[in-house]
């Protein structure tokens, strides 16, 4: 770990040990490492005697993930202010889910943070893109508060782990990743048993809805950008709620020869669409692409919104994914 980012720990720790109150939050559409992080967080803080609260927002949570307690969380901001806001897994400001009054009552922001893209938005940001999940990042930060992991803690640390690097097959796993999983299943996380929760407790409609995606899979750029799509009506038709899309696109990106994958879905507000990208082989830089689209991520998976109609997005997906390096040899 560098000086700086050791730096930004310890004043991160220093502000949090000190907080009259702390409120947690994650990213909109939390995914594993969000949920996992921010659950890990409010237990961590706790532990350490800090008076802490988890928020989120009341949007329906991924079928997968809410074992892990999320009724835990608030959806509405706490009674009074300035507390110290801490923003995990949160690559910008406008990706906090947090309910009304909740960012307005900070006194002070934290951002703990993985995404190569973060914008620093925070009064104390600790930004390591280095690290595989925010999970970890986490983990660290309740090491220098002192706090002994116990298994209802690191459960949720280890989902974010397993999660983020893809069940410890990304370009992200490295030793750390694996010496992180090692204190994590010591301290009582349950490989099987998670794994279990996570990816064998699929309702039928999601992979009957995965079906119909994988169905309508075109492969355009000589083989090397992948794209599928589904409307709000193969959701509702399937009978699946709208996170039974996640794992669409890994499906895509396993392609021979794909470089980028896509996946546009209709979300209902508007008209609008949530676009999924997926680099393989690590060549394009997909959050460029998002960026462009006016989101972000990482270099291999990103993803942003837009009221752009699905032909106009594929189009626009195609023309950034030539330009960008897919299909230059
Ligand atoms: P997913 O495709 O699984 O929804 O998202 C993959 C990654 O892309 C996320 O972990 C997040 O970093 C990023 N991402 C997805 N959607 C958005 C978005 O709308 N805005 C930003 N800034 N990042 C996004
Ligand atoms: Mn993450």
């Amino acid at each position: 770990m560098n000086d700086l980012l050791d730096a930004a720990y310890e004043a991160a720790a220093a502000v949090l040990r000190a907080a009259p109150r702390v409120v947690v939050a994650a990213h909109t559409d939390p995914d594993g490492d969000a949920l996992g992080s921010l659950v890990g967080a409010v237990l961590g803080l706790r532990a350490a005697g800090i008076d802490t609260v988890g928020v989120r927002v009341a949007a329906e949570l991924p079928r997968e993930l809410r074992w892990l307690d999320p009724d835990q969380l608030a959806t509405t901001a706490p009674a009074g202010d300035g507390w110290v806001l801490l923003a995990v897994d949160c690559g910008s400001e406008a990706r906090i889910a947090a309910p009304a009054g909740v960012r307005e009552g900070a006194a002070l922001v934290v951002g703990v943070d993985h995404h190569h893209d973060n914008t620093c938005f925070a009064d104390i940001d600790v930004v390591d893109p280095g690290a595989a999940c925010a999970a970890m990042m986490v983990r660290h930060l309740l090491d220098r508060l002192g706090v002994a992991l116990t298994p209802a803690i690191a459960t949720p640390l280890y989902v974010g782990l397993v999660t983020d690097t893809g069940r410890f097959q990304y370009s992200n796993t490295d030793a750390r990743a694996f010496a992180a999983a090692a204190e994590l299943v010591d301290a009582g996380a349950r490989p099987q048993e998670i794994f279990r929760r996570l990816y064998e407790s699929v309702a039928a409609a999601k992979l009957v809805l995965l079906g119909r995606a994988l169905a309508r899979t075109e492969v355009r750029l000589g083989g090397r950008l992948a794209v599928t799509w589904l409307t709000l009506a193969d959701v509702t038709e399937s009978g699946a709620d709208a996170s039974a899309t996640d794992g669409v696109i890994e499906q895509l990106r396993a392609i021979d020869g794909v470089e980028v994958a896509a996946f546009v879905r209709e979300t209902g507000n508007g008209g609008g669409h949530k676009v999924s990208l997926r680099s393989a082989g690590g060549r394009v830089d997909v959050s460029a692409i998002a960026r462009a689209g006016g989101g972000g991520g990482h270099a291999r998976a990103a993803g942003f919104t837009s009221d752009r109609s699905r032909d106009d997005l594929l189009a626009f997906i195609e023309a950034e994914a030539l330009s960008r390096g897919a299909c230059t040899d």
